[in-house]
Formats: C-alpha cells, structure tokens, sequence
C-alpha cells in the first residue's frame, strides 16, 4: 500500500481503538488465515466471578446470611472471597459485625456472628464439620464442577446455606467473535495453560474445536510455528506476559489494551477495547487499506 493509504489505514484504527505499531502488519493482517487466541483474559475476562448462588431451604433469613457471607469474605484475603464480595457488592448487600474470625488453612474460613457460627469454604471443610450437603446440592456441585467451576459452600454448624460457583467467565461477546472470523474462512485455535476440563468447557461454550490445554509459554511459540510450517499466515492474540514468545513469533501479534505491558510491547497491534470483534474489524480494514492501491 503507498504511504498515504497506510497513514489513512493507521488512522481509521486509532479512530476504532486499534492502535497499529507497525505498517508491515497493517498490510499483511487480510491474508491471516490461522489465528491462536489465549484464553485467560482473551476468549475469557481473565478473573474469577460468581456465576451462581443459590440458597437452600435451611436458610430462613436470606437478607441477613447475605450480610454474613460478606462480612466473613470482606476478611479473607483468597482470590475467591473477591469474587464473592464483588457479586454481593453489586446486589447492594449490607455487612453484619463478626465477633470472631479465622481461616482454616486449605479449607476455607470460619467466623462467629451473633453467637452463630459459620463456615464458608471446599467440601473438605463441610465435611470434617460434618456438615450435610443435601442430595440436590451435591447433584448441582457435580454438575458446575463438570462446566469447570469451581464450587465453595456456606455453613452454619449443622447445614449448608448456599452453594456457590465460581468461575473465569468467557467475555459476552467472544463467542460472536469466534463466529465471523470463522465465516471469513479463518481456522481459530484456543491455547492455554489451564487444565483440559477448564479448556474443553471454555471450547464447548464458544463453540471451538481446536484446543490445546496445559500448554506452557514456550510450547504456545512452537505451535505458531508449526502452523507457520504448514504455510498459514498466524495471528496471535494474548494479554499475558506467557504470550509474549508467541506473539513475537507470530506474523500478526495482537495484544488485548487490558493486558501486560510486555504483551503490548512485543505485539504490533493492540486492541484498546477487550472485545474481540475487534479483531475481524482489525483484518478488515488491513483488507481495505491494501484495496485502496490496487
Ligand atoms: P489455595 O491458595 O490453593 O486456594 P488455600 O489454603 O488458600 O489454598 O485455600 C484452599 C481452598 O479452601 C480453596 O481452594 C477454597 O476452596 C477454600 N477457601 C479458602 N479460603 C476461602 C474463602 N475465603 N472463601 C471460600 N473458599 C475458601
Ligand atoms: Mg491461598
């Protein structure tokens, strides 16, 4: 393409939030026809959020166990407790004063309020709290822990309150995403380093075939290249400092705005939103930039 259709080409991404390093992958993104998304932060929002709570009959006062299970997570420090006290924020719970607090190491925590006690943790602490978990409670556990979630529940001493989900939610509009590079004839693949049962349940809702779980950094560069052996054009999409070998080896690096700075820094494009439309959007308009000269 002449100067000046670049320039053009440059500036239509910035107007679009697709910031563009470099020329060269302005001119050659409309001939990818391999792209490798990585799925933490990627294909998914890349934390982890409540997908699900539901309150089994035992707990009478729904209002105020809310308020417990917020105050006991607001003390914890575990990556899970943030998700629950998100969710809880977000349906304007209120907090419960506790008189007493203390986690159980690879268990979960335990607190007191009102003289009651309460746990929320794994199945292990319900269990050695001989805590029953009724039979429609175990059956919807088994079936989150099947779609790769993760489960924690909420005691007082005897029975379960609520049974909780938690999970890496795949952004909204991923799936679309997925759908017209598809259609433009594209192959999409989806790596990660996440175990297989976390990866084919992601696959599954995005409708995606190829997958490689348990992939480690350097493996995710040797996979770009051997489709580059196979004669693809590859694009990589990533956000994590993992993803930086690939996406220097990649013909098309694309980095997500969200994402690490190193991924930024290797990557010759850049996605200021997280949604991946942006990625067909940012092929076609290489695809229009070239056009213009022809
Ligand atoms: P890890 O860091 O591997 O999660 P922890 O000892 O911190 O190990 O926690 C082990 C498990 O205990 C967690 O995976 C979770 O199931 C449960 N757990 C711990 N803290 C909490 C919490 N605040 N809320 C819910 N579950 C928790
Ligand atoms: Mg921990």
């Amino acid at each position: 393409a002449t100067p000046t259709a670049i320039m053009v080409g440059v500036g239509k991404g910035a107007e679009n939030n697709i910031l563009i390093k470099d020329a060269e992958s302005l001119e050659l993104a409309h001939r990818v026809n391999a792209i490798i998304l990585d799925k933490t932060g990627t294909i998914t929002e890349g934390k982890p959020a409540v997908t699900k709570l539901v309150w089994s009959a035992a707990a009478r006062n729904k209002a105020l166990s809310e308020q417990i299970l917020l105050a006991m997570e607001s003390r914890s420090e575990h990556p899970l407790a943030d998700a629950v006290v998100n969710h809880l924020k977000k349906e304007h719970v209120g907090k419960v004063p506790l008189t007493s607090f203390d986690s159980i190491t690879g268990q979960g925590v335990r607190a007191v309020s009102d003289g009651v006690t309460y746990f929320i943790g794994n199945k292990k602490l319900m269990s050695e709290g001989g805590v029953a978990i009724g039979d429609e409670l175990v059956t919807l556990a088994e079936k989150w822990q099947q779609e790769a979630q993760t489960v924690i529940y909420f005691a007082d001493k005897t029975q379960v309150l609520a049974i909780i989900a938690i999970a890496d939610r795949v952004k909204a509009t991923s799936k679309q995403a997925i759908e017209k590079l598809q259609k433009m004839g594209i192959a999409v693949y989806m790596l990660t380093g996440d175990n297989k049962q976390t990866a084919a349940a992601v696959a599954e809702q995005i409708g995606l075939q190829h997958y490689k779980a348990e992939v480690m950094p350097s493996d995710k560069a040797d996979f770009v290249k051997q489709l580059q052996a196979e004669g693809k054009i590859v694009a990589m999409v990533g956000d994590g400092i993992n993803d930086s070998h690939a996406l220097a080896q990649a013909d098309v690096s694309i980095a997500m705005g969200k994402g690490s700075d190193i991924a930024m820094d290797v990557a010759k494009m850049t996605l200021i939103t997280s949604d991946l439309n942006m990625i067909p959007k940012a092929l076609n308009l290489s695809a229009r930039t070239v056009k213009t000269i022809r």
